[in-house]
């Protein structure tokens, strides 16, 4: 009945939790969710009024296909002064959210037999879009800190190489790619001829002392074979608003907006006024988040790291922890499971990412509610031990 396409995708593990979890909640249970990929804090102020001043100026019709004209501006300007990035104007596209803009990359440049290169843990829509388009995922493994290193692509390299995924700092793992890296990545995709997708939703949540570098700002040879996609969805605290951008030369660019001209035509006229105010409006609030992320970041780290059978690298950005559970003896479904029906905890399995030895923890959630939670994990697996040893 269904096309081979959407038979071919695999239900979500993930949202099959998030589902019971709200459904628990709803029910008057007392759980205590983990599983969010977005702020707890409100989108600013001025970010709202911006939106409000526009539906008050009936700014509700359509709007070129790509984004207002002062919004790519704003986004050339944002990737010049952030990332050290010269994108024209012409050279950005604005879609309905970062995985919208990863969705129109992967249906404009990748054809069937075509194999992307994809650093393992990885965000679960890149490995489905992937397929959607056709293309075969290629799983590149990371080290035990989950940091990349340009060998490990080198390793996976073919003829058919069209493209390798980048996301730092990483959904689920948190780690940074570390620069040294990048500019050897940078280098493969030149003497390799592949296009690198640069991730970096999270870049503004980078903690300690690790930068963030775009790879495209390496050189121009560079910046042609890259797509540097950014969102306004965690860096504003904007998930619902639906603003996702990305800059790349003009022959993608032009593609992906022949694409977008036939699915959603222009995002939503009155958030594009909110992102115009988001990336040219005061970013106080970026550096608020970012230090509340940190205390939390800090705290679960240590507590995770306290618990008998978890242990937990520290993450360097992003605002998930992905500590290894495999001493528990569970997988990472059994365990997510267990901790939903026992513990009224709710985690995300590590298979979404494709590693069944870790859970994701989202610390973008009050330091109570970590608190609690983690205590909860604690008391679980402590009586769970004292059964297991006393059968
Ligand atoms: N990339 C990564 C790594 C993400 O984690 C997310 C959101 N979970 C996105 C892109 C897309 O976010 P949005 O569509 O809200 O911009």
């Amino acid at each position: 009945m269904f096309s081979q396409r959407v038979e071919n995708i695999a239900a979500s593990a993930t949202l099959a939790i998030d589902a019971k979890a709200k459904k628990l909640k709803k029910e008057g249970k007392d759980v205590v969710i983990f599983g969010a990929g977005e702020p707890d804090f409100n989108t600013p102020e001025n970010i709202k009024q911006a939106a409000i001043n526009a539906i008050k100026d009936n700014f509700t019709r359509y709007t070129p296909v790509g984004g207002i004209l002062e919004l790519r501006k704003a986004i050339a300007g944002k990737f010049k002064r952030e990332n050290g990035i010269a994108y024209d104007p012409a050279e950005t596209l604005v879609s309905c959210g970062g995985k919208h803009t990863l969705y129109n990359i992967a249906m404009a440049l990748l054809d069937e037999g075509d194999e992307v290169i994809l650093p393992v843990p990885y965000w679960v829509s890149y490995m489905e879009m992937i397929k959607l388009a056709g293309a075969q995922p290629v799983f590149c493994e990371t080290d035990d800190k989950f940091k990349l290193d340009a060998d490990m692509i080198k390793k996976k390299l073919t003829s058919k190489t069209k493209l390798v995924i980048l996301n730092t700092p990483s959904n689920p793992s948190g780690a940074v790619v570390e620069s040294s890296e990048i500019k050897k990545i940078g280098q493969l995709s030149i003497d390799n001829n592949f296009y690198s997708v640069s991730d970096e939703v999270y870049e503004h949540f980078i903690y300690g002392d690790k930068k963030h570098l775009s790879i495209a700002s390496l050189n121009d040879e560079i910046k042609n074979l890259t797509i540097t996609v950014n969102s306004v969805s965690k860096t504003y605290a904007m998930t619902g608003w639906r603003i996702g951008y990305c800059g790349a030369s003009k022959e993608i660019i032009n593609a992906m907006e022949n694409l977008q001209s036939h699915s959603t035509s222009n995002p939503s006229s009155i958030a594009q006024m909110a992102a115009l105010e988001a990336l040219n409006g005061p970013q106080d609030s970026v550096k608020e988040m970012l230090m509340a992320f940190d205390e939390r970041r800090r705290f679960i780290h240590k507590r995770l790291n306290e618990i008998d059978c978890i242990s937990c690298v520290e993450p360097e950005g992003a605002f998930y922890a992905f500590p290894d559970i495999s001493r528990t003896g569970l997988s990472s479904m059994e365990l997510a499971s267990k901790l939903l029906d026992e513990a009224l905890v709710a985690v995300v399995p590590g298979t979404a990412f494709g590693s069944d030895n870790h859970i994701r923890l989202s610390y973008a959630t009050s330091m109570h509610e970590i608190e609690r939670g983690l205590n909860r994990i604690e008391k679980w697996l402590k009586q769970r031990n004292t059964r297991i040893h006393q059968q």
